[in-house]
């Protein structure tokens, strides 16, 4: 029992010498590593919020109502918060009624209470932690990168009209990642987000953020909303492409029906349409990047491979970034200082940029391009 309360499924197999039985145990987790990622970061993002100061309507925490969307799953999660045992502070099941009470809306179903999750403006986030650092970082806008030149004593950034010298560069421009650093086996791809802008009225009140199948936002004080979100694949030139906003809105506005359970009168005031950038197993990139192995390598593991030096990346941050950003960029800062890392090893792997190199490497099917 205990080890099966602690994630290990337990067999009884057949025995020998004295004894009848031997137990043989295999960790089955719960919280598989990969899927264990997008929950840490939340509090370092936390961390980040209290050390900037932002105006209320910018950052506010006013919880995140996880809705199940069915039953099924609403019973998945009000057992497994029994089974983790997960701190009430930071996240708990609440049935349909506490979950409309929360809301201060009649909801059919209940969900994840997460209380301190925020509605972030991530414009106003940015800005408030570029002032904190103060003159230590110096932005340079409108500049579009066309090159990145190595020297004896780090990189240079060429742009039209403009360069900059470094010992060291991270990477953090999403989907151009790869133009500037290509990356053995690495294959970032765009989906893109349209997002409905809801006027405040005639919408009804809500006093916390709702996620679950799409989600909605209040993201000012007049109780204007977002909602959303579309998921596509198909990008501009490409067949199936989509340039007809209104299809994004009935997308957008079926989600928030399925969410509220109701139809609720809106007016649409306009369209947030973008791209996330995506890792093929959708997972994001963070360290240093890594060069082409040489090969064979039988047995290798991560550390072992290549990376070009100095040269660092942060991207594929899919639908997360606000969660994942923070985290990621200490581990970077961490592995540029030769500092002990915030990520245990296991979810180091993970995001590693050098993991889609190494699968290869291991199934022996590695091959120069
Ligand atoms: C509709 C939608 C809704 C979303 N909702 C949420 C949400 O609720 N919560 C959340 O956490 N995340 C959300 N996301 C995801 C979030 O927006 C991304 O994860 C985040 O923006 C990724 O940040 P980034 O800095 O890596 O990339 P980006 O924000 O794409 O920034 C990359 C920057 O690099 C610049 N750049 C590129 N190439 C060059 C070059 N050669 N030279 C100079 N500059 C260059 C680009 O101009 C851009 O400014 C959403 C995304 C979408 C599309």
């Amino acid at each position: 029992m205990a080890l099966e309360q602690a994630g290990f499924d337990v067999q009884r197999a057949a025995g020998f010498g004295a004894k009848r039985h031997m137990l043989v145990a295999r960790l089955a987790p719960r919280w598989p590593v990969r899927r264990h990622l997008p929950q840490m970061p939340y509090l370092g993002t936390l961390q980040w919020l209290a050390r900037v100061h932002m105006a209320p309507c910018a950052a506010r925490a006013l919880g995140v109502l996880q809705l199940a969307v069915d039953d099924t799953e609403a019973a998945a999660m009000a057992s497994a918060c029994r089974a983790l045992g997960l701190p009430a502070a930071y996240a708990r099941y609440v049935d349909p009624r506490a979950a409309s009470a929360l809301a201060g809306l009649a909801l059919r179903r209940g969900g994840l209470w997460v209380a301190r999750g925020h509605a972030i403006d991530a414009g106003a986030f940015t800005r408030a932690l570029l002032a904190a650092a103060g003159e230590r970082v110096r932005v340079h806008c409108g500049v579009d990168v066309r090159q990145l030149v190595a020297e004896a004593d780090g990189w240079v950034a060429q742009w039209d009209g403009g360069s900059l010298r470094a010992p060291v560069t991270v990477l953090a421009n999403a989907l151009d990642v790869p133009d500037l650093a290509p990356m053995p086996r690495v294959a970032l791809r765009a989906v893109r987000g349209r997002l409905s802008l809801l006027a405040g009225a005639p919408l009804p009140p809500l006093r916390c953020a709702l996620a679950g199948d799409g989600y909605r936002v209040s993201g000012t004080d007049n109780g204007a909303a977002a909602v959303g979100s579309t998921y596509e694949l198909e990008l501009p030139g490409k067949p199936g492409f989509d340039d007809d906003p209104q299809r994004a809105h009935e997308g957008n506005l079926a989600r928030l029906r399925r969410l509220l359970g109701a139809t609720p009168e809106v007016r649409i005031m306009g369209l947030f349409d973008a791209l996330r950038c995506v890792s093929q197993d959708r997972l994001p990139l963070a360290g240093a990047v890594p060069a082409d192995p040489p090969q064979p390598m039988p047995g290798a593991q991560l550390a072992d491979l290549p990376r070009r030096a100095g040269r660092y990346c942060l991207t594929a941050l899919g639908s997360r970034g606000l969660t994942l950003a923070p985290l990621m960029a200490e581990l970077v800062a961490a592995q540029i200082e030769g500092e002990p890392s915030p990520l245990e090893r296991d979810l180091l792997a993970v995001v590693d940029p050098a993991r889609f190199a190494l699968q290869r490497l291991r199934r022996g099917r590695y091959r120069r391009r």
